[in-house]
C-alpha cells in the first residue's frame, strides 16, 4: 500500500517534468522560430528580352532564350511534381541582369540556383555538354553533385560530357552567375546543355526534343536531392564568396553568350507539341490565301498556310511560336522550310 502510494507519487513527478519540459520547449521554439525548412530550387533560363541582344545565339527553330524557357518549365513542374519548392527567375521574355537572378534567388532563401544555357561556337566545330560549378569549397562540392548527377542523364541521352568544371576569373569565379550566386551563398551551376549550332549535338536534340533534355535535368537534380536527404531537407549554408582582392563586381558577365550569331537551318524539327499547330490569325493575307508577314527589320514576305504551319510546327516547344518566330528576320525563316 505505502509502496504503491510512493510511487504514485514518483509517477506524478516525472509527468510534472515531462509537462515542464513540454512547454519550455515550445516556448523557446516560439521565441527562436526552430522550424524545419524544405529544399528550395530557383531554375534561371538564361537571356531573355526583346531584341537580338536578349535572344541568345539563334539557330532556327532554336532560339537560345526560347530553349532556356522552354526547358526551365517543364522541369520546374516536374521538381514541384516530386515535392520540391522551385521558382524561375524570369516567367516571361524579359531581360534580367545576372545580379538580378542571384538577387532573386536569394529573396527566396535558395539552397541552389540552376542557371540554364545552350552553347555555341564560332567553328560550329565543337560539341557536348558542359556543366560549371564554383570554385569554392562547398559551392564545389555542392554544384558537382548536382552538375555530375545532371550529366549522367545529359549523356544517357547520347550528349559527350565535357565535364563539370570550374573556371577562374579575375574576380574569382570567371562566369558571373556563380560568382554573383556564391557571392550571397547559393550553390551556383550553369549546365550548357548542348552546341546547338553543331551538327553532332543537332541531331541529338532534333531526334530526342526539348521535352527530352528537360526530363533529364529534372531527373539529375531529383536524384541529387534524395541523394542528400530529399525534398524535405537542406544544404548547409556556407559563408559567401567574397570577390578576390582587387576585382570589380561587373569584371565580366560571361554566362551571357558571346554575340549571337543568326544562323539559318533546315534540319528536322524538334517539335514537343502536343497540339497539331493552330492556323495563324491576325496576319493579313493576299488574294490567293497566302499569310503576309512582316518581321521585325519590316522586310515583307508571303508564306502559304502550309509553310506557316510548318514554321508554327517546328517553334512549338516554345509553346508561343508565333511570338518567337516574329523576332526571327525572314531569311532566315524561309531558309528554316527550304524556300
Ligand atoms: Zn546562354
Amino acid at each position: 500500500m505505502e509502496e504503491t502510494e510512493n510511487m504514485t507519487l514518483y509517477n506524478r513527478k516525472i509527468l510534472t517534468d515531462i509537462i515542464k519540459t513540454a512547454v519550455v520547449c515550445f516556448f523557446i521554439t516560439l521565441v527562436f522560430g526552430v522550424k524545419a525548412q524544405a529544399m528550395t530550387i530557383v531554375l534561371d533560363p538564361g537571356h531573355g528580352g526583346i531584341g537580338t541582344s536578349g535572344a541568345g545565339a539563334i539557330y532556327p527553330p532554336y532560339m537560345e532564350k526560347a530553349l532556356n524557357m522552354a526547358i526551365a518549365s517543364q522541369v520546374k513542374s516536374e521538381l514541384e511534381g516530386a515535392g520540391i519548392t522551385t521558382y524561375l527567375t524570369r516567367s516571361g521574355d524579359v531581360s534580367l541582369t545576372l545580379d538580378q537572378r542571384a538577387a532573386y534567388a536569394k529573396s527566396v532563401n535558395a539552397d541552389l540556383l540552376i542557371s540554364i544555357h545552350f552553347n555555341s561556337s564560332g567553328g560550329h566545330n565543337l560539341n557536348g555538354s558542359e556543366i560549371w560549378t564554383s570554385l569554392y569549397g562547398t559551392y564545389y562540392t555542392t554544384g558537382y553533385g548536382v552538375g555530375s548527377n545532371i550529366m549522367q542523364q545529359l549523356t544517357g541521352l547520347g550528349f559527350m560530357s565535357k565535364g563539370v568544371k570550374t573556371k577562374l576569373g579575375n574576380s574569382g569565379d570567371y562566369y558571373g552567375i556563380i560568382r554573383y550566386g556564391v557571392g550571397l551563398g547559393i550553390p551556383t551551376i550553369i549546365v550548357e546543355h548542348c552546341f546547338m549550332d553543331n551538327a553532332i549535338d543537332r541531331a541529338i536534340l532534333d531526334s530526342k526534343g526539348v521535352s527530352a533534355l528537360a526530363h533529364a535535368d529534372a531527373t539529375g537534380i531529383i536524384n541529387y536531392v534524395n541523394s542528400v536527404g530529399g525534398a524535405g531537407s537542406t544544404i548547409e549554408k556556407s559563408n559567401p564568396i567574397a570577390l578576390e582582392a582587387g576585382a570589380t563586381s561587373n569584371g565580366n558577365t560571361a554566362g551571357v553568350a558571346a554575340p549571337p550569331t543568326i544562323k539559318a537551318n533546315t534540319g528536322a524539327a524538334a517539335s514537343t507539341a502536343s497540339s497539331a499547330p493552330a492556323a495563324s490569325s491576325g496576319f493579313p493575307k493576299d488574294a490567293s490565301g497566302n499569310i503576309i508577314f512582316t518581321d521585325k527589320n519590316g522586310t515583307t514576305g508571303t508564306f502559304t498556310q502550309d509553310e506557316w504551319n510548318r514554321l508554327l510546327g517546328n517553334w512549338a516547344y516554345t509553346g508561343n511560336p508565333e511570338y518567337y518566330i516574329k523576332q526571327v528576320p525572314i531569311g532566315d525563316l524561309n531558309t528554316m522550310i527550304g524556300k
